[in-house]
């Protein structure tokens, strides 16, 4: 048997390596027009950007390697420009010196692979203008950019400037690559998204993470022409944005090289790559395809298509030789598996996309999880977003896909091996997942995403999803069940924020069937106030999929709140800050980590040290929780300190907090809570305190000392509340443990009102019609209800303290108190007004 194959790198050489080993006595003939065979194209980014430095790594093999391994019989240097099926000949000709000859076969396999699309704009051909396909591209743009990188570096030029057009899986690694090298690099995305493989709302982290490394990303606009000025080229952009580099890297995506096979008159696929059987056989029964070349079935959608990648174009080529040394094999679908990595992040996906299965109408759910990479109290993990798409009846698995920083891609792999064995959700809740703590959780992120999708197939939970917003919240009323402290960072324009401690305690009176749309951060809170709202009788709920963490993805709101850097960096080293305050401050240093801890536990864990830290004091925080880029100037703006700086850290950042109040630098930038007094030193002051004594235990009342308390709360205020006298009442339990009274006692607590729920109105009470009417236009309203209010202030740190000698006289003992509320007397009290700028007694 003589076989001829076409092409020789992934599919090629595997096609010819596995005949070989089948078949010892057949004559095998690989022609590749180029001048390599079997070399690593995927590693050809990694050179350019010096993390391989051995070229010769990359020729995984040689043609003498081939023929001394295998008795292969490789040219390179050898283009086959025609078939002649009836002849069973292929005419060659030599690249070098343009000769041809003929070659006969018995089986003929195509896998010339793919090639660049070049869209046809003006300028495309300039020299400075390079795709990545080949050693030969590889070389050639290494070698222009070790050019420019030696100029700069001597200071005969300045930076290099990069454009990659193309924001796909090769786009991105060569962004990182020239970043790496010290180039400026812009990307050109004519989509409105990165990473088209992955869904819109995986690839906006990534995309953040690539503005943070400082890359320009430009998206919804294409190169619209090339122009060559002053040795470099200017970049005009379809947006009439002009960016100047000095090398462009055109990565728009690849088409199959199906010229051959179409001027033969092989059948071509509804995607335009040769149509093969599930035996690899083309419509001649004597050629066969493999690789970037060839259409194949999909896993998961109708139809087949076009995937190409390397794990399929060698898989098929197996099932190819197979068939063609007379073997019944059979390649049965491609699920397009991928992966990339992005500085310190990785993404990938495997099945089909939510795009893909709204463009096919296949009828789908999704679910969205944000655990850790690995347990979080183990050091070198961060936030990972998950996504899986699922038959809504059956809970099949279509697709997953999965961005972060630590465990990504075994995720990834296991949501590809349900895919390919038709597993469900229900399988991924019962899946048995290495675990240890550096690798894992005890509840492995594959079965919290199978916990999350079984329960909405078997309908435990109802989603509503962040790319539906606004029309999923409209009539409905719209609560997050975070904590104020989050709450106040960012939330839902219109949202009432009910924290999950309270729920239960202020649902009571709520109208059950008024549409609820719950959400918290990552899904889990507004889960668990989704059941315990549903076990009480409340039938219109539904909770945000992937919580704010995906909301706010999907709706791009998490552009760090700081600049990119623009400047050359070397080696992975992010080490520039990206703004600087004062050089240093007057206090003590504080070293926080708060690494593997995701939203809001960063910012709790912050707020808790800075309380305790004097003013002036500086802590230095580490995260692993991206969101904290954005999450952390909000804080610190609200609370009155100062940021004064934050880097790139790993996967997540570094920053050092100066505490406002007192002794803080001035700043090149003051915080924006800061008051400076325009004196010498140019010293901020702090945020003050406000004191209150609440003696009325009129509803009306207690209810503005909340209002006025949460206020100052907010604007980073202490707050201390001093209950005497009737206002106790508004910090009672609403059931208190049981407990012995004394006759006096049992009568004052059924003359009182028994909590805050019951407090009357100091006008207008009529017989409690009065209280029940403002509740109702307070709901009405969305402002919080008293019990809520209450939880609140108490959450964001002010004191609630009981009179003690008010206690004893109403026979009120601390069991009877809410949770949280301290005791004190007058001493106390006067302690904390002597400290307060505002002290307001009701
Ligand atoms: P190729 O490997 O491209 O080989 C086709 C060969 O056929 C070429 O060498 C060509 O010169 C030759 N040829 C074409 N026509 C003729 C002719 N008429 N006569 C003779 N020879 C001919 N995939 C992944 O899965 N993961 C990755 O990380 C990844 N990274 C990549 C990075 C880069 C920079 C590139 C370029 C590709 C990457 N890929 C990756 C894709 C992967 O390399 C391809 O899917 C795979 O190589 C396809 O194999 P193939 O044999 O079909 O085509």
């Amino acid at each position: 048997m003589k076989l001829v194959v076409v092409g020789g790198v992934a599919a090629g050489a595997s096609i010819a390596a596995r005949t070989r080993r089948l078949d010892e006595f057949a004559e095998i003939i690989v022609l590749e027009r180029g001048h390599h065979v079997s070399f690593a194209n995927c590693g050809l980014p990694y050179f350019i950007g010096g993390v391989i430095t051995d070229r010769s790594r990359l020729l995984v093999q040689t043609p003498e390697s081939l023929r001394e391994a295998l008795d292969l019989d490789v040219r390179v240097g050898n283009e086959v420009v025609s078939i002649d099926r009836a002849a069973k000949t292929v005419t060659v000709r030599r690249v070098d010196d343009g000769t041809e000859y003929t070659e006969s076969y018995d089986a003929l396999a195509l896998t010339p692979g793919a090639e660049a699309v070049r869209p046809p704009i003006p300028g495309i051909d300039l020299d400075g203008v390079h795709v990545l396909r080949r050693m030969g591209d590889m070389d050639q743009i290494k070698a222009q950019l070790d050019a420019l990188l030696t100029e700069a570096a001597s200071g005969r030029r300045g930076p290099v400037r990069a454009v990659v057009i193309g924001a796909g899986y090769i786009g991105l690694e060569m962004a990182e690559s020239l970043r790496h090298r010290g180039a400026e690099v812009d990307v050109v995305e004519l989509a409105d998204q990165i990473l088209p493989p992955i869904d819109h709302e995986l690839s906006v982290p990534v995309e953040s993470h690539l503005r943070s490394r400082g890359v320009a990303v430009h998206l919804e606009t294409g190169a619209a022409a090339l122009r060559e000025v002053d040795g470099g080229i200017d970049v005009e952009l379809t947006n009439h944005e002009v960016l100047r580099a000095d090398l462009v890297i055109l990565s728009a995506g690849v088409r199959p090289n199906t010229a051959l096979a179409r001027e033969a008159g092989l059948e071509l696929g509804a995607h335009g790559g040769i149509a093969v059987d599930t035996h690899m056989r083309t419509s001649d029964p004597f050629i066969w395809a493999a690789g970037d070349a060839v259409e194949t079935p999909s896993t998961v959608l109708p139809g087949s298509g076009l995937s190409p990648l390397a794990g399929p174009a060698n898989r098929e080529a197996r099932v190819a030789a197979e068939n063609i040394c007379g073997r019944d094999t059979e390649y049965h679908s491609t699920q397009g598996t991928s992966i990339v990595k992005v500085f310190d992040m990785v993404a990938g996906g495997t099945g089909a996309t939510q795009r893909q299965l709204i463009a096919a109408g296949v009828p789908h759910r999704a679910v969205h999880v944000h655990p850790s990479g690995h347990a979080g109290y183990y050091p070198g993990t961060a936030m990972m977003h998950l996504k899986v798409v699922f038959d809504p009846e059956t809970g099949r698995v279509l697709g997953g896909q999965a961005a972060g920083f630590d465990g990504v891609d075994k995720r990834i792999d296991v949501l590809s091996v349900a895919v390919r064995n038709g597993l469900t959700v229900f399988d991924l809740e019962e899946l048995e997942l290495a675990y240890a703590p550096p690798f894992g959780s005890a509840k492995d992120p594959i079965n919290m995403v199978g916990f999350v999708a079984s329960n909405v197939v078997r309908g435990d939970l109802e989603l509503w999803y962040a790319e539906d917003y606004p029309a999923a919240v409209e009539g409905a009323r719209v609560i997050d069940v975070r904590t104020p402290e989050e709450f106040g960072i960012w939330h839902l324009p219109g949202a009432e924020n009910v924290p999950l401690a309270t729920l239960r305690s202020v649902c009571g009176d709520w109208d059950t069937s008024t549409p609820i749309r719950l959400y918290c951060a990552v899904g889990f809170r507004s889960y668990l106030a989704y059941r315990s709202l549903r076990q009480r009788g409340f039938t219109e709920l539904k909770t945000l999929s992937g919580g704010s963490t995906t909301f706010r993805a999907w709706h791009a709101l998490d552009e760090p709140d700081v600049p990119a850097q623009r400047e050359p960096m070397v080696n992975y080293a992010e080490t520039h800050s990206l703004f600087a305050l004062a050089p240093t401050g007057v206090g003590a240093s504080i070293d926080l980590d708060c690494t593997g801890l995701a939203c809001p536990g960063p910012i709790m864990r912050l707020a808790e040290t800075v309380t305790a830290a004097n003013a002036g004091d500086e802590v230095t925080v580490h995260v692993s929780d991206p969101g904290f880029a954005s999450d952390a100037p909000a804080w610190v703006k609200r609370s009155g300190h100062q940021l004064v700086s934050i880097e790139p850290e790993g996967p997540g950042y570094v920053a050092v907090i100066r505490k406002g109040g007192a002794g803080t630098m001035a700043s090149a930038r003051p915080a924006s809570r800061g008051i400076s007094s325009g004196t010498g030193g140019g010293i901020v002051n702090g945020p003050g305190k406000t004191s209150f004594v609440v003696f009325s235990g009129d509803m009306d009342k207690v209810l503005a000392s909340f209002i006025i308390a949460n206020g100052a709360l907010a604007m980073g205020e202490e707050v201390s509340m001093f209950f005497t006298f009737w206002g106790l009442n508004a910090l009672r339990r609403e059931q208190p443990p049981k407990r012995e009274k004394k006759l006096m006692d049992r009568m004052f607590g059924m003359m009182m009102p028994s909590s805050a729920q019951h407090l009357p109105l100091s006008t207008m009470n009529m017989a409690g019609m009065g209280p029940v009417m403002i509740k109702s236009v307070m709901k009405h309203h969305n402002v919080p209800s008293l019990p809520e209010l209450i939880a609140s202030a108490h959450t964001g740190g002010a004191r609630l303290i009981g009179c003690t000698m008010t206690m004893d006289l109403l026979g009120i003992a601390h069991s009877d108190l809410m949770d949280g509320v301290e005791l004190g007397g007058v001493a106390t009290f006067l302690g904390e007004a002597s400290e307060s700028t505002t002290t307001l007694f009701i």
